[in-house]
């Protein structure tokens, strides 16, 4: 009687903790146009005034707009999480090589300086689902970039191996890394490690990386980069089965 009691208790906590979810992605999803909205005149003040006009008024729509901007990138990130464990996968075959290269370029091609030194061996093809697979790959790689030491350039090295019927794939980097107390904990949603508070960012990008990971029936995990910095290590099954398991974990 005992565990029916738990697995209902559970259950039922479960179902809130879904209702939650609906709630803040509903509430997400409705911010987006009134901030759209905002963004939109930010700009045409900025375009009316004269150049050369009151360089206080642009400072201050400077700062309308970024804050607007993070306020996006917050709710992008909260769709992308109350998606990322949800609904089912779309399992086609990805060219890892293929993917990484694009992730790559998309992230660097306009930079002209600071240039990130992105190195990748050759990558197999999986089977997953894309969308959600490059979602996971973009978060580590953006982190893997943008958690350099200041005035530095990132270094990152994404790699693949087989163990058993897993693919572990592997993003290392030379950043500022995570102590180990933290090396846990930045997986929990807007979670930040100490030491990251000059860089911008929500807190959630690797809550959605875990999500997605365990989606597929996988881990994911962070050690010390044995050069210094962080290693991000995922797993995703060789062969996936038709449904999808460890979407609890
Ligand atoms: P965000 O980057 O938006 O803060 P994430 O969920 O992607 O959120 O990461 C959570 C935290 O983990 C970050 O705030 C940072 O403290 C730490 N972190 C993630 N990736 C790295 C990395 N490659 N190097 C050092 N710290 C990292």
């Amino acid at each position: 009687a005992d565990i029916v009691h738990r697995q209902h208790v559970e259950t039922h906590l479960r179902e809130r903790e879904a209702e939650l979810e609906r709630f803040a992605a509903v509430a997400a999803h409705d911010l987006k146009s009134p901030l759209t909205v905002i963004m939109g005149y930010c700009e045409l003040v900025e375009d009316t005034l004269a150049p050369g006009s009151d360089s206080q008024v642009t400072g201050w729509l400077g700062r309308v707009r970024t804050g607007t901007r993070r306020m996006q990138h917050l709710i992008d990130d909260l769709l992308a999480y109350a998606a990322a464990g949800d609904g089912s996968l779309e399992p086609a075959e990805i060219d890892l090589d293929t993917l990484v290269a694009d992730i790559v370029m998309e992230r660097t091609s306009h930079l002209d300086h600071d240039r990130p030194n992105i190195e990748f061996g050759r990558l197999p093809k999986v089977v997953a689902d894309p969308a959600r697979i490059r979602q996971v790959l973009d978060n580590l790689i953006g982190n893997a970039v943008k958690y350099v030491r200041h005035g530095t350039v990132a270094q990152v090295d994404i790699s693949a191996e087989r163990e058993g019927d897993m693919w572990r794939i592997a993003v290392a980097d030379h950043g500022i890394g995570i102590s180990a107390d933290q090396r846990e904990n930045v997986f929990a949603a807007f979670a930040r490690a100490r030491g990251s508070e000059g860089y911008p960012g929500t807190g959630l990008g690797l809550a959605i990386c875990r999500r997605i990971v365990n989606h597929h029936g996988g881990e994911i995990r962070v050690e010390e980069n044995p050069g210094g910095g962080s290693r991000f290590v995922f797993t995703l099954p060789v062969a996936p089965e038709p449904s999808s398991r460890g979407a609890e974990a």
